[in-house]
């Protein structure tokens, strides 16, 4: 039994994986509707992103009004507060992504029944499998023709190399989709299609020799019986522990859209799904039962409301307890601030937090700060690992169209570089404003929140820079000549840390051999 307080034992923090379109926000919907955040499905705007053009993005990105609110979702479910963080759907943002997957204790990966595993779920699930976060899966859209369940649960397998335990299972597909059957509670919850809307209570009939269960489906009551008895022989047994070493996947079948199949997930999930856990720092490993607080910031996001102009700071609290007006050390700068208020993310409402416990999340307000990665404590130095940023792979000028316009430019593009999905370098010997991205989306993005949020018109031109490389030296003198031979190619990040801009991978292996004692990063640990 867990010796945490009974009230951060019953925490669970997780995010959604899945391919764009396989129905993450409805899920995520449906889910708020299930915990009561919401009362009627419908109201929760999803963030499209590979299914749509660029502009229509951007133009659903600006009108961000709940966008707080789906980047954090705090519901409470049967006893337990359950924290559903928001990841971005478009591959452009991956980084951004691997953040989100740094701060939560499990993950949901909802699978396409007709499309199996996708593009983008092999690429999360790897990111996963870096911290061997325990994977619950959801097999989405029965109500329409899809694949063989069983060959699903091999793909998963094969493809994803987790073992797949089923927990439901379904009973027909497409029209002739009638429900599932829990393994383990032996029940059958019968299928009624209920478009959006509310939640209706379908018919549950306990047991599969039940009477009732000839009585509605005839002859094909002794073909259920007969194939789940050949899925309990085929498949794994639900393992707890393999599971929350993220060995093997629980597996749920349903119809998002429907409302079908998620409460049996939830169910199961507050059971299955672990507690918070402890975090590594540099120093030592934290523990969520310790009684001083500590956290640290995965994420930042600018002008995220359009009603409060300001910047957010994700915080994870891994350790005691948040309450408003205490002081906490910012332990990058060593310096103490006291938080009069925070922001929460309860029942799907903007609030002041009064208090936050191991596995929430709270937004800190950032004034230029902090950044990503940062550790917050009581007074203790101490710092989170395993927040990196990665080098970009493009890289852009920012010109901009009115000269007078400089100082808001600066502003606008530090602000927004300091969420993470772009990042911003300042070359030692120019002026220039050089931005880097891993997707040539960012930049259209940056161009036009500069425009909308900071009345900055501004392009992006095209720069000889081909990759970057983090710069670090045990040796001050040999960085200090570095620094001065080496200075047309050299810049310093948003966050003041010394880069390579390479011209060309040819320039920078020879850099590389001519400074040997020189390492250059492709990731940084924030
Ligand atoms: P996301 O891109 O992963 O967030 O996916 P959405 O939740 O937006 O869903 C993508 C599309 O699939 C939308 O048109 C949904 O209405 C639809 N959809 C979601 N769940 C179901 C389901 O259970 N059955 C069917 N037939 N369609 C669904």
């Amino acid at each position: 039994m867990s010796k945490l307080p009974e009230a951060v034992a019953q925490r669970r923090t997780f995010a959604i994986i899945s391919h764009p379109d396989a129905g993450k926000t409805t899920v995520t919907e449906k889910l708020l509707l299930f915990g009561g955040a919401i009362q009627v499905a419908g109201t929760v705007k999803g963030r499209k992103a590979d299914a749509h053009a660029t502009s229509d993005w951007m133009q659903m990105e600006q009108e961000r009004g709940i966008s707080v609110t789906s980047s954090v979702m705090q519901f409470p479910y049967k006893g337990s507060t359950i924290n559903l963080l928001d990841t971005p759907g478009h591959a452009d943002f991956s980084e951004d992504t691997y953040r989100v997957l740094t701060a939560v204790d499990s993950a949901l990966m909802v699978i396409d029944a007709a499309k199996g595993v996708e593009e983008r779920t092999i690429k999360l699930m790897d990111v996963c499998r870096l911290r061997d976060t325990p994977i619950m899966t959801f097999v989405n859209k029965l109500d329409r023709e899809g694949r063989d369940p069983m060959e699903l649960l091999d793909e998963v397998e094969d493809v994803l190399r987790i073992r797949c335990a089923p927990v439901t299972w379904p009973i027909g597909m497409g029209k002739g989709f009638r429900g599932v059957y829990h393994l383990y509670n032996e029940s059958i919850h019968l299928f009624s299609p209920t478009h959006g809307g509310r939640i209706q209570e379908g018919e549950v009939i306990q047991g599969l020799d039940n009477p009732r269960l000839d009585e509605l489906f005839g002859g094909e009551a002794e073909a259920l019986r007969e194939e789940i008895d050949l899925i309990r022989g085929a498949s794994n047994d639900f393992d707890k522990a393999a599971f929350l070493r993220g060995e093997l996947t629980p597996v749920f079948f349903g119809s998002a859209i429907n409302n079908f199949g998620i409460r049996e997930f939830l169910d199961d999930f507050v059971s299955y799904a672990p507690e918070p856990q402890p975090r590594e720092a540099r120093e030592r490993t934290v523990t969520p039962d310790e009684d001083k607080l500590t956290g640290f910031v995965f994420k930042i996001q600018a002008n995220m409301d359009p009603n409060h102009r300001d910047r957010v700071a994700f915080m994870r609290v891994c350790s005691g307890r948040f309450q408003a007006g205490m002081k906490l050390r910012h332990v990058r700068i060593g310096k103490d601030i006291k938080v009069p208020s925070a922001i929460t993310f309860m029942a799907g409402e903007r609030e002041q937090a009064q208090d936050a416990l191991p596995g929430d999340i709270i937004g800190l307000h950032n004034h230029g700060t902090i950044q990503i990665g940062d550790t917050f404590t009581q007074g203790e130095a101490l710092k989170f690992t395993g927040i990196p940023n990665f080098a970009p792979e493009l890289f852009r000028r920012v010109v901009l169209k009115d000269p007078m316009r400089m100082k808001a430019l600066q502003k606008g593009v530090e602000q927004l570089c300091e969420e993470g999905a772009s990042q911003l370098f300042r070359p030692l010997n120019t002026n220039e404003l050089i931005v880097g991205a891993v997707g040539v989306l960012q930049f259209d993005v940056v161009a036009h929140r500069l425009k909308a949020e900071y009345g900055v018109d501004a392009v992006f031109e095209p720069v000889n820079v081909n990759t970057a490389r983090w710069v670090r030296c045990e040796d001050p003198k040999m960085l200090e000549e570095f620094r001065r031979k080496a200075a047309d190619n050299l810049a310093e990040d948003v966050a003041g840390n010394l880069t390579y801009l390479a011209p060309t991978r040819v320039n920078l292996d020879l850099t590389r051999e001519r400074w040997p004692d020189i390492a250059f990063d492709a990731t940084r640990e924030h």
